[in-house]
């Protein structure tokens, strides 16, 4: 069987990409003076802060909690005074209230056991604040409960791990990879699925390998190799990669019979069941131009800053700074944003696409030949340059996942993905308004 979606591309990296930080260790970055730790790192409601400034917190400890069904609950990444509670600048520009915490670097953590036995799995995920660590960030504790009267007979982990620059999900599965099964086995027996795979490109066959050891006596669980082709990653492109079903339009993967679950979310749904350890720290790749890139292991809330400092400070020829991987990662031009739970990388560029002047179609079609969701980009970009966005609607805007591969293979330079972007947006709105 021909594991392999429609559409895709092969985006070139230039030094410090994969090659360079998949052969490096997970180093445990030291915590910093100062943690700023937003309160909305999630899809869904934000979090209401449950400490108030001059009050002493310690590692582990609730300080957001969640205010509606999708959110997720945050905690302390360090033991400190709490010194501010305010707006800070995350990645994506906008302003959100943030618990800034003064390390004391006593490194006292609140009081951890492991969770009772029959702790149900989305009580584990509220306990733990866990979400999409693959940078999906939607919350775990609503993903792991299928809507009613759908059944879930296969988990998908996705280890594909296709941006490039990034590596931090296969050095987990190297490192940590009886955490990535534990955590399987969990959803797995919760959900009673019959069947699960890990994804993961063949450009990582020492994972690959790793992994296909420790389950050679589990028979439900299957390692698949799968051919390097971005966006690999993509929800939808794994379940069909690896099951060859199809997630209708607009549906989710539930009504397919799967739940795809990023390993690194695996690894630490296993840690608060083992330990009840929430989610305070991730593994982050820090690559592009930089003198050492690598992997570390970061608490939540340390600013960008310090991460770039310990991989030796960036190169002169770097242009531009990404908050993720350079396809679906967001440029950003400051260092005090802090990372959250979503940040799988930092990559640091030679280029700046804003530099880029975008020039008239030449009705090439190789937007459409590579996007992953069989669309037609340019007929979307065309619609929403003109402000129709019932055409865009028409033309399917809202089945992009915005991986980015159109605007990659445009010869005109033209923003194809910000154009679906923007028609998602105009969309949603005017169906809020229409009450749909
Ligand atoms: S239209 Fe959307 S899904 Fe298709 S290639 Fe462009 S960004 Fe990706
Ligand atoms: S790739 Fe660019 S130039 Fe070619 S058809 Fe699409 S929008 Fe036009």
């Amino acid at each position: 069987m021909k594991k392999r979606f429609p559409g895709g591309i092969h985006p070139k990296e230039g030094p410090g990409g994969k090659a360079v930080t998949s052969a490096c260790p997970i180093e445990v970055l030291p915590p910093p003076a100062r943690v700023v730790i937003p309160m909305s790192q999630h899809i869904g409601a934000p979090c209401s802060p449950t400490v108030k400034v001059g009050d002493k917190v310690k590692i582990g400890q609730v300080i957001g909690e969640k205010t509606g069904f999708v959110s997720a609950s945050i905690h302390a990444s360090v033991s400190g005074t709490v010194k501010s509670i305010s707006p800070c600048i995350v990645a994506n520009g906008t302003t959100v209230p943030s618990v800034c915490i003064d390390n004391d670097f006593k490194d006292e953590w609140i009081e951890l056991a492991p969770p009772p036995e029959d702790t149900p799995l989305s009580e584990l995920c509220n306990m733990a604040g866990l979400v999409g660590l693959g940078g999906a960030t939607f919350p775990t504790a609503v993903k792991v409960v299928p809507p009613k009267g759908t059944v879930i007979d296969t988990v998908i982990l996705n280890g594909a791990e296709c941006e490039p620059y990034l590596s931090a999900d296969h050095r987990l599965m190297l490192e940590r990879p009886q955490d990535v099964l534990g955590g399987l086995r969990l959803i797995m027996a919760s959900l009673s699925a019959k069947s699960a795979y890990i994804g993961i490109e063949m450009n990582k066959p020492d994972a690959i390998g790793k992994l296909t050891e420790l389950t050679k006596d589990d028979s439900n669980i299957t390692i698949v190799p799968l051919p390097v082709n971005y966006p690999q990653g993509g929800e939808k492109q794994l379940i069909y990669a690896v099951t060859k079903r199809t997630v209708p339009a607009g549906a989710l993967p539930s009504a397919v019979g799967c739940l795809v679950c990023n390993v690194g979310t695996s690894a630490a749904l296993y840690k608060v069941k083992t330990t009840g350890q929430p989610v305070i720290d991730r593994v982050t790749t820090i690559a592009g131009r930089v003198a050492r890139p690598g992997n570390y292991l970061v608490r939540i809330g340390t600013q960008i800053a310090d991460l770039i400092e310990a991989a030796g400070g960036i190169l002169p020829e770097a242009k531009q700074l990404i908050y993720g991987g350079p396809m679906m990662g967001m440029a950003i031009n400051r260092t005090d944003i802090p990372v959250t739970k979503g940040c799988s990388g930092i990559t640091i560029v030679a280029f700046d696409a804003m530099e880029e002047h975008e020039s008239p179609c030449i009705r090439c079609g190789r937007c459409a030949s590579v996007c992953p969701m069989l669309l037609m980009p340019t007929l979307i970009d065309h619609a929403a340059r003109k402000r129709n966005f019932t055409e865009a609607e028409r033309l399917g805007a809202m089945n992009c996942i915005e991986c980015g591969s159109c605007t990659y293979v445009c010869p005109a330079k033209r923003s194809l993905t910000q154009s679906c972007r923007i028609s998602k947006r105009m969309i949603t709105a005017a169906r809020k308004k229409g009450g749909k």
